[in-house]
């Protein structure tokens, strides 16, 4: 048996698996998003409160750059390969960069979220003047 260092404590999800498919940091549940990239105000299962956790949109200027540059490089190599007319353009890379900012948005809020869950959940073990963490120094 090789032990599994990702997931430190029972029942939560290592952070790859978290960002796949949308797992509550706590218990592990597929009840992360309610939406496409929206988190649900709380876990269904564990009661969670998703809604103190300030993600915020960092993520997603970087997935658009990231995208952006991924969707003209592919679309750019396309043109030089073959040059198909403008509407093939249109059908490939307008779904494509919809899908790949969908999934990676949700993949880096997911594991922002969890992340923040064990840094809270470490922060509240150090002492109670600490109290249970809300991120006040977090904010942006
Ligand atoms: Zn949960």
């Amino acid at each position: 048996m090789v032990p599994d260092n990702s997931a430190s404590e029972k029942g939560q999800p290592s952070i790859g698996q978290a960002a796949l498919f949308g797992l509550c940091p706590s218990c592990g549940a597929r009840t992360l998003f309610s939406g496409w990239v929206r988190f649900a105000p709380k876990c269904r299962v564990c009661g969670l409160d998703l809604s103190q956790f300030n993600v915020g949109d960092g993520p997603a200027a970087f997935l658009i750059l990231i995208v952006g540059a991924i969707v003209v490089g592919l679309a750019a190599w396309l043109q030089v390969a073959i040059a198909p007319p403008f509407w093939v353009h249109m059908i490939l890379w307008l779904p494509l960069s919809t899908l790949l900012v969908i999934i990676g948005l949700r993949a880096a809020k997911a594991a922002l979220i969890l992340a923040e869950y064990r840094n809270r959940a470490g922060e509240a073990r150090q002492g109670p003047e600490h109290g249970p963490g809300y991120g006040q120094d977090k904010q942006r």
